[in-house]
């Protein structure tokens, strides 16, 4: 790797990501973090401080990933670790219900509307997967249809990407993920409810429900165009399907009700993670009372999980929610305009093709003067640039996602001078930027 024309300042990390290498598939637990994307040493972190990440070869960034979202007040927030320290000197698990695991439901519950029910499990993956579950257990219907682009974490069925057509069965996206699972999945292309209209009509009475990221940010940030979402809402009422809105990522982050709190648009069906655990591994789904109670151990379709509502997870995640009041949401979505408005003038002044696309304090560059409404757009870009921007963003101390496909992230502990810091950064990384090649 180290041929490649990036500056390399990261003996620790690189001598890590070696170790890492010998004992752990591609050196690292999660794909994107190995930055394949974008070739260089993936930096190893030793500490978090608020807007900051510290690498084990003791450099500093100002951080624009917060751990892909969770860490919507900064890192190491002295009121979510104390509540921490408090949960965790009364043990660690224990495999019975619990009061934190209760007081986080309400919480949930009593921000977010149409979540009437909710049941708690340890990842967003966990979360889809079993509202996917329970979807099929309630319509006893076995098609679902998803949007490419939109991640839903590694669930077989939804690891499928898309043919060509309107309505084409998905192929696998990976090996191991065999035809007959992918095969009940339709991918449609997103904000195309024409798309999704001609899919009913061509499945009468078997299509289960309709996941899609309530506002995608996984290819990058691309928010649904007016009506999109409530045109699906009605579409899956008009056909007796479920409307599954996955809010893993902007639950708790775009507002305090999440999504839900910007559009209004009611599913029945909603999937959480990253905020709602902060820092740890808590994630949930929920909605509609009556399809709940389906669930085990109420209703028939099983369920379950080992450390589901963990109770340091709860804590923290609590704690965490706790904070988030409306003037947090009124700083985080500040800090969010102050970011898009700087890395905008600086790719202007370099005559860098760009457009800016958010979903409240969500947002993200995409190296095109177009906008981007679906992955297709997404694919479009020139997405080298980003690999050069990226690098001198983090030569200069700023630590983006490491994919132009990618989110950025913000949190309330972006002060002043770590908005300067960015500010700084910025004019080498839009040269960088302008003089990149393909
Ligand atoms: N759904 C969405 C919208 C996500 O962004 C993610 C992860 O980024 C997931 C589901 C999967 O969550 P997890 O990584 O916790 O399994």
């Amino acid at each position: 790797m180290s041929e490649l024309p990036y500056p390399y300042e990261a003996p620790v990390s690189q001598a890590l990501f070696d170790r890492a290498a010998a004992v752990t598939p591609g050196g690292v637990n999660s794909p994107v973090r190995a930055f394949r994307a974008v070739g260089g040493t993936p930096r190893f972190m030793v500490s978090g401080s608020g807007p900051y990440l510290k690498d084990a070869d003791g450099r500093e960034y100002v951080d624009l990933v917060c751990s892909w979202g969770p860490m919507i007040l900064g890192h190491a927030h002295p009121e979510v670790i104390a509540a921490v320290q408090k949960a965790v000197a009364h043990g660690t698990s224990f495999g019975t219900p619990g009061e934190g695991e209760v007081a986080l439901a309400e919480e949930m519950v009593n921000r977010v509307g149409p979540l009437e029910r909710v049941r708690l499990v340890s990842s967003g993956t966990e979360a889809t997967m079993s509202a996917i579950r329970l979807a099929r257990g309630f319509t006893r219907r076995s098609k679902v249809i998803k949007f490419a682009g939109c991640y839903h974490g590694h669930v077989d069925s939804l690891l499928a990407a898309a043919g060509s057509g309107v309505a084409t069965f998905a192929l696998p996206d990976t090996p191991g993920v065999t035809g007959a699972q992918a095969g009940d999945t339709i991918v449609l292309p997103y904000n195309d409810l024409d798309a999704v209209r001609a899919a009913f009509a061509a499945h009468p009475g078997e299509i289960a429900c309709v996941i899609t990221e309530a506002s995608p940010g996984n290819m990058g940030v691309v928010p649904p165009l007016p009506r999109f979402n409530q045109g699906l809402k009605d579409l899956c009422g008009e056909n007796g399907a479920l409307y599954i809105s996955d809010e893993v990522m902007t639950g708790f982050r775009t507002s305090r009700a999440g999504w839900y709190g910007v559009d209004g648009v009611e599913p029945d069906l909603m999937t959480f993670g990253k905020v709602m655990g902060g820092g740890f591994p808590a994630a949930a789904f929920g909605g509609r009372a009556d399809v709940m109670a389906h669930l085990a151990p109420a209703g028939p379709v099983y369920q379950a999980g080992t450390l589901s509502g963990n109770p340091i997870a709860t804590a923290a995640g609590l704690a965490q929610l706790r904070l988030l009041d409306d003037a947090a949401y009124t700083k985080v979505d500040s800090v969010s305009q102050q970011i898009q408005a700087m890395v905008s003038e600086a790719l202007t002044k370099e005559g860098v093709a760009h457009t800016l696309q958010n979903a409240s304090n969500m947002f993200s560059v995409f190296f095109t003067d177009r906008p981007v409404h679906d992955y297709e757009d997404a694919k479009a870009q020139e997405s080298y640039r980003f690999t050069a921007f990226f690098h001198a963003m983090l030569a200069n101390g700023v630590y983006l996602p490491p994919s132009s496909f990618e989110s950025w992230f913000v949190s309330t502990a972006h002060d002043e001078t770590a908005l300067q810091r960015i500010a700084d950064a910025l004019p080498a990384a839009a040269r960088a930027a302008a003089e990149a090649t393909a």
